[in-house]
């Protein structure tokens, strides 16, 4: 991608309204746009990014048995009345419209009940199940308070899966196996060693739901974790009974505030009763299946990763979910026997599949290392003039700052052997 093409510029100053450090940076390195608060449109770096960090999720669903779908943002107001949840003192998120033919819709803010009402007409005998069914939805809530950048949006990506299983052994083996797709993920994008899944309230069949938890200053959670025992624990369920349960006592613990990324939740055959789905066991009977409900918050998870990597001048994207691996950097571009070398190094780069922003653009050298600080490619290459005389290119890592002087040759063979070293 030639940056003097890419649609919308970086900016020196984020809205003035604009308080978290995820939103404004993204704002100002030209991921983002911010159509009120809550509500960010994504532009083509970030949608890049949001395109990476949802294929690392489908790999992972994927290799747990789940299949993608997509199901509706409008939503059936009856649904919802059936588990009393179109109530608004219950459900306090809602978005809900009229119909100009009559009646009412919701904005889907979950989707548990239109699945279960799905289901029905797909689940019929104990040879349909397991079922495991995925989508990346945006999700539409009327949140009370925006103030976290994409971190709590009004509108935003969300991955939601609900499995189905005839028996609880099943059941609890496949809720079991997504804690390790899970942290797969969390892996991934580089954030494995500081997310922790976390004992918290909510569990319908069970006493506890499973949080998936990251460090993050800017996050709205509390935990209390004790990294030895490998235990973590929302305060919202710190309780003496909690903590004699897990076998911890509040003084082994370390009081960390973190950012939930994801949760898990066991339903038993609770939930599928409420919504009225059954289907035809072996001996003839009608009976509930057991499910379960698993989210991830993609966007939520990309702020998180700004907000951790960052440092004074911008972004860090991890290599995993950068919409670019190579940010080449290219001065001296007015002398077109200059220009025409450094094209010819962003065609040989883009041959060997290496995904490259060019700065191609007539600016002084200071505006564009700072713009690119500010973007956070894992890697810049500058080729100059005076590089070009010496043969060499300066490779410069983002997360460390490491410099190095490559050849031609050997900046070619460094990210075709590996990129993502
Ligand atoms: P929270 O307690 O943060 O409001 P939640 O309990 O409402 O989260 P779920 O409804 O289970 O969360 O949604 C699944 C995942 O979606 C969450 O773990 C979180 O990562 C993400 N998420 C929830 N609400 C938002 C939001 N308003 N903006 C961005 N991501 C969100
Ligand atoms: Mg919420």
């Amino acid at each position: 991608m030639r940056q003097s093409q890419l649609f919308t510029k970086t900016r020196r100053e984020a809205p003035a309204d604009e308080v978290s450090k995820n939103a404004q940076l993204l704002i100002r390195a030209g991921y983002i746009h911010k159509e009120m608060a809550g509500v960010y449109a994504y532009l083509p770096l970030g949608l890049l990014v949001v395109e990476k960090i949802k294929q690392i999720v489908r790999e992972e669903m994927n290799a747990i048995a789940s299949q993608e779908l997509i199901m509706t943002a409008l939503q059936r107001k009856e649904l919802w009345e059936r588990t009393d949840r179109w109530n608004d003192e219950i459900v306090d998120v809602w978005f809900k419209s009229e119909l100009k033919a009559g009646g009412e819709v919701g904005f889907g803010w979950s989707h548990e009940e239109p699945i279960g009402e799905m289901l029905k007409g797909h689940l019929t005998s104990y040879k349909d199940l397991p079922i495991s069914v995925y989508q990346f939805q945006t999700k539409l809530r009327n949140e009370m308070r925006a103030k976290s950048g994409i971190m709590r949006g009004r509108e935003f990506v969300m991955k939601d899966m609900y499995s189905f299983a005839a028996d609880e052994a099943s059941h609890l083996a496949y809720y079991e196996a997504t804690k390790p797709a899970y942290m797969n993920v969390f892996k991934r994008v580089g954030v494995g060693d500081d997310t922790f899944i976390t004992f918290a309230a909510g569990g319908a069949f069970t006493k506890f739901s499973h949080e998936f938890q990251t460090v993050c200053e800017a996050g709205e959670d509390v935990v209390y974790v004790n990294r030895a025992k490998g235990i973590a624990i929302n305060e919202e369920v710190l309780n003496e009974e909690t903590l004699a349960s897990l076998g911890v006592t509040k003084d082994e613990l370390e009081m960390l505030k973190t950012a939930e990324v994801g949760n898990i939740f066991n339903f038993g055959q609770q939930k599928a009763e409420d919504l009225g789905l059954t289907y035809k066991n072996e001996a003839g009977d009608s009976v509930a299946p057991f499910m379960g409900s698993y989210g991830i918050g993609v966007t939520r998870l990309m702020g998180v990763l700004v907000e951790k990597f960052a440092d004074e001048k911008g972004i860090i994207w991890p290599a995993s979910v950068a919409p670019f691996m190579v940010h080449l950097v290219g001065l001296n571009l007015e002398d077109e026997v200059i220009r025409d070398w450094v094209d010819g190094v962003y065609q040989n780069l883009r041959a060997r599949g290496v995904s490259v922003l060019y700065d191609d653009r007539d600016l002084r050298p200071g505006e564009k290392f700072a713009d690119s600080d500010l973007m956070g490619m894992p890697y810049r290459v500058v080729a100059s003039r005076k590089g070009k005389e010496a043969g060499t290119f300066e490779v410069v890592t983002r997360a460390t700052g490491a410099v190095r002087h490559l050849t031609e040759d050997e900046l070619y063979n460094d990210f075709d052997a590996d990129p993502d070293t």
